[in-house]
């Protein structure tokens, strides 16, 4: 099959970026560390050539498809195992961690998926940073500072373990197909590992009714009484709202609470 030749695949999530400045981006806002890179979901291999230019990269790729397609476009990276094609689900393929050395995720995801991507690879040992595409939405609410509408789970987890930033925001026209959503470049820099399960899972009560105050929220699975003592030691008024409160007060709360 020829590259001019492929149909995009739906049920993949396959929207192919073709903005050669968007591309650029991308490689330029690459941490400078000697990890390896992983690509979840290179496609025609648009940002794969990129890649492959800097470092050796380990690409995970369902379609069969493709994965023919990408096996003769670069044959002389495989030969020289600066690229190494992995053909297949990548959530299947994800153990404890997805490859065995230290490594930066840099791709533009799946987006059906790319929520448990990412979290996946805030839980992984081995993945150091995370610079991926995904809907603008999505972008944001990963990115999210306290106080903002759309602080929550996903930005409060993001920040316990490291910094995160947009790079770009991009346009439907930058894909072929165009899809039918805005979409943006994004950056974590891990520094910690991801927070306990029992943290995260207060984390959802907190949020379970995100327009309720959080101490009703919390109420429905802690003790008021305790909430309310920890409440006043945070000096965290009773009628605030679960986006309203800073990461770090949500750390010390989970202490008081636990
Ligand atoms: N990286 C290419 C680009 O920028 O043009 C393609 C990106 S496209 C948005 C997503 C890619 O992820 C497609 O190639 C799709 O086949 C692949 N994909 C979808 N689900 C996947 C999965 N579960 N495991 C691995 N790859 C997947």
């Amino acid at each position: 099959m020829k590259k001019e030749s492929v149909v995009a695949k739906k049920k993949f999530g396959q929207n192919f970026l073709k903005d050669q400045v968007v591309l650029q981006k991308i490689v330029q806002a690459m941490p400078k560390n000697d990890n390896k890179i992983v690509e979840i979901g290179p496609g025609l291999g648009d940002l794969t050539k990129y890649l492959v230019d800097v470092k050796s990269v380990d690409a995970f790729e369902v379609d069969t498809d493709l994965c023919k397609l990408l096996q003769g476009e670069f044959k002389k990276e495989i030969a020289t195992k600066r690229l190494h094609i992995h053909c297949g689900d990548v959530l299947k393929a994800w153990k404890s961690s997805l490859v065995d050395e230290t490594y930066d995720l840099v791709a533009n995801l799946p987006y059906y998926i790319a929520t448990n991507i990412i979290l996946k690879a805030l839980a992984d040992p081995m993945c150091k940073n995370i610079l991926v595409m995904v809907q603008l939405e999505v972008a944001e609410k990963f990115c999210a500072e306290a106080g903002q509408k759309v602080f929550g789970s996903l930005g409060i987890i993001t920040q316990s373990v490291g910094a995160s930033r947009i790079i770009v925001k991009v346009p439907p026209s930058a894909f072929e197909p165009p899809p039918k959503i805005d979409s943006a470049v994004f950056l974590i820099a891990k520094k910690r590992d991801r927070p306990d399960k029992d943290f995260e899972d207060m984390l959802r009560v907190a949020f379970s009714q995100p327009r309720k105050t959080l101490i009703k929220n919390l109420s429905f699975k802690y003790e008021k009484s305790e909430l309310l003592v920890a409440f006043e030691e945070l000096k965290l008024i009773q009628t605030i709202r679960p986006h309203q409160v800073c990461t770090n007060d949500y750390h010390q709360l989970y202490k008081k609470i636990k």
